[in-house]
């Protein structure tokens, strides 16, 4: 077969090295020493990945930092403080935030990426719009799900379940949920599984965001999937709660998500700078243990979540960032696990957001990034920078490394 493109000495994920061949924005080829009269590139065992995964992150609130700020940093003032920021939006104004916040998870490596939208009666659909417009802008460097969901609670807020149906008619692609913020969670839960059923869209929920291990929402999403044989289907975030309990219960929690087939996303940068804001100091670090549940099968994955707003004032949209900072917290130093946190950006997102002809292998779509590594443990650990990356073959984004400039 001819091709269009060679990827010369590839250091694969998976120990392998080979050649990576690319034909019609397939992956065409995967051997050593592939013959072919085709343009190449030589990577000297550089380390080729599957693009990037971001399972969970909010474009439509990115960058408002300019509009107001969280001064005790807890989670009732960032809901507060983007409620009234909200009622500004034009969808002029969130398509460009979006765009400048997409752009940078672009050259960071994602080629995939789901993203939150708050809908209510304060914000319309106007911020939905905007990014399912930045979801067609950009289909040449990233597939782009959009999520619709009630971040201010659903029973409780008149016209926000319309809203929901009406996104949900237009093409929402996930329908989300956000039952800490309901006066009534349980029928918060219930409502947004029969959306979801109703659509037969997949569901993703702001899930257990305290550090209360008393109670927990996970319970009635773990029923209710089983219930709906929704399995595989559900994924929660935050559920910080996981981060106050003993290994034992941990394990019977891993056990029973894995069995209802509920999938869970970690967002670090957000749980560490909200959670434990109670504590004067040996403030918890309030983040999930996901490397533990993977023991027992869960699907986990690692996110970016909030960009420069006041639930998170930081941000690049480096999904090799956020590997290295959820592994720095769960004081993960192994290479077995340190390999495992890529696997929370990469293959475990692609099988969460149930992403199709996901991961480098014959047939699938060329959505490959080249990092300035040759070992994906190393990769964590040292941050490795990605040096360009490919979406269906094409080139769609190329970083330059760091020159050194010696005195003579
Ligand atoms: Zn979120």
């Amino acid at each position: 077969m001819p091709l269009d493109l060679v990827l010369r000495q590839a250091q694969l994920a998976d120990g392998a090295r080979c050649d990576v061949g690319i034909a019609e924005g397939r992956i065409a080829a995967i051997a050593e020493g592939i013959a072919a009269e085709a343009p190449e590139i030589a990577l000297g065992g550089r380390l080729v990945l599957p693009g990037f995964v971001e399972t969970h992150i909010h474009l439509d609130k990115s960058c408002i930092l300019d509009r107001g700020r969280n001064e005790n940093g807890t989670l009732e003032e960032a809901i507060a403080a983007v409620s009234a920021a909200k009622r500004g939006f034009t969808e002029a104004d969130v398509y460009a935030r979006g765009q400048r916040t997409l752009e940078k998870a672009i050259v960071h490596g994602t080629t995939r990426m789901r993203t939150h939208v708050e809908v209510d009666p304060r914000v319309g659909l106007k911020s939905f719009e905007a990014v399912r417009r930045l979801a067609r802008d950009y289909a040449w460097a990233i597939d782009l799900q959009v999520c619709a969901f009630p971040q201010e609670g659903l029973t409780n807020d008149p016209g926000t379940e319309e809203l929901l149906v009406e996104a949900c008619a237009r093409g929402a692609d996930v329908i989300g949920g956000c039952p800490y913020t309901d006066t009534d969670p349980m029928t918060h839960i219930a409502r947004i599984f029969a959306i979801a059923r109703r659509f037969d869209r997949d569901i993703d929920l702001h899930l257990d965001f305290d550090l209360d291990p008393s109670w927990m929402h996970l319970d009635e999403v773990c029923r209710q999937t089983t219930a709906h044989h929704w399995g595989g289907r559900v994924a929660v975030g935050h559920v910080t709660k996981l981060s106050a309990i003993d290994h034992a219960r941990l394990a019977a929690i891993g056990r029973r998500l894995a069995d209802a087939g509920v999938a869970v996303t970690v967002l670090p940068a957000t749980d560490l700078f909200l959670m434990g804001r109670a504590h004067e100091h040996h403030v918890p670090r309030g983040v999930a243990p996901a490397h533990r549940l993977l023991e027992h099968g869960v699907a986990c994955s690692l996110a970016t979540n909030n960009v420069l707003n006041p639930f998170t004032p930081f941000g690049d949209c480096s999904l090799i960032r956020m590997a290295n900072l959820y592994a720095n917290v769960a004081q993960i130093g192994s290479p077995r696990d340190l390999k495992a946190c890529l696997a929370m950006i990469t293959t475990l997102p692609a099988r969460l957001i149930n992403a199709r002809d996901y991961g480098i292998a014959l047939g699938h779509p060329a959505d490959l990034v080249v990092l300035d590594s040759r070992d994906p443990a190393l990769a964590v650990a040292e941050l490795a920078q990605p040096l360009f990356g490919l979406k269906r073959g094409r080139r769609s984004f190329t970083r330059e490394p760091a020159t050194i400039h010696r005195p003579d």
